[in-house]
């Protein structure tokens, strides 16, 4: 896997000239589906805030007070909208959504991914497992720029991967088992793209096998210098820029407060998790995705 990164991050005047090539002819393509984004409305600055120990926690507050919100019952999704007016959970585009594959066209996203390693900082959050990365403002000390994205030539960071059991994207109405999200913000515009890949049962993935026995099974976290690479965690073709195949659509947050600001992108390629890790990790996650929502006027595509 490593050598992968060592293929993207060296030809950084291919990627120049492709930048340019690219960038022109799709910011039309992404602009005209995007939902109106209204930055201070919304909060995006502080809906994400760097901890001083460089983690990063997911207020749900309203007004204030902080809201508590679960996946069944009387503060489960069906109720997101009414728990707090300020939370956008009841828009007309929300994530996650049910996919039916379009036809894949010419590929009108850039995507270049500079995925470095990092030492881990795992977090039960109380909703999920959660992966945090140092950020920038955070590594005065440090040499490291940090993990990102860029996406049609903008610099997207890495915040944050956590993980969905089952799946909250469905493809042609089916769940998989589990969903991972890779969270990445734009520091300039609050902006988050998110790029979701499918878990499937299969071989032992050796990703869980080092890291499982460390998961918190209830809220805490663990801390290691033991460094690893989200690359990991991706579908082996996914950085050849000729191969990469994903379906996007613009949508939201798929907790509260369900912030209509990200870019989502779904691979359609697939990892793998024995029968055994996927059991474990449906027991410390304990059914934390929340059901499609209604695409209304959004279009899924492909490249
Ligand atoms: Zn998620």
């Amino acid at each position: 896997m490593k050598s992968f990164k060592t293929f993207f991050l060296v030809p950084a005047l291919a990627f120049a000239m492709l930048a340019t090539l690219t960038f022109s002819s799709c910011s039309n393509a992404t602009q005209d589906i995007s939902p109106p984004v209204n930055v201070a409305d919304e909060g995006t600055a502080s809906v994400y805030t760097p901890g001083n120990d460089g983690s990063i926690s997911l207020r749900t507050d309203c007004n204030g007070d902080e809201i508590h919100w679960h996946y069944e019952g009387p503060e489960g999704p069906d109720h997101w909208a009414e728990l707090c007016p300020e939370w956008s959970c009841g828009g007309v585009a929300q994530s996650p959504v049910n996919i039916v594959p379009p036809p894949a066209r010419k590929k009108s996203k850039s995507l270049y991914f500079y995925w470095e390693n990092s030492e881990t900082h795992i977090v039960n959050n109380g909703h999920t497992i959660q992966f945090n990365y140092d950020q920038p403002g955070d590594l005065a000390t440090n040499h490291n720029q940090g993990s990102y994205i860029t996406l049609n030539g903008q610099k997207y960071h890495l915040l944050q991967f956590h993980l969905h059991a089952a799946s909250e994207h469905t493809v042609n109405g089916e769940h998989f088992p589990a969903e991972i999200h890779f969270v990445h913000k734009n520091l300039s515009t609050g902006k988050l793209a998110v790029i979701g890949v499918f878990i499937e049962e299969g071989a032992e993935n050796p990703f869980f096998a080092d890291f499982l026995e460390h998961f918190p099974h209830s809220e805490g976290d663990y801390e290691s210098a033991d460094s690893y690479n989200a690359n990991e965690l991706m579908p082996q073709n996914y950085n050849h820029w000729l191969k990469q195949h994903f379906w996007w659509y613009e949508g939201s947050l798929t907790t509260p407060p369900c912030s209509e600001i990200v870019s989502w992108m779904v691979w359609s390629s697939t990892i793998h998790a024995s029968h055994e890790q996927l059991v474990e990790l449906e027991e410390i996650l304990h059914e934390n995705y929340r059901p499609v929502e209604p695409l209304n006027s959004r279009l899924v595509r492909a490249q």
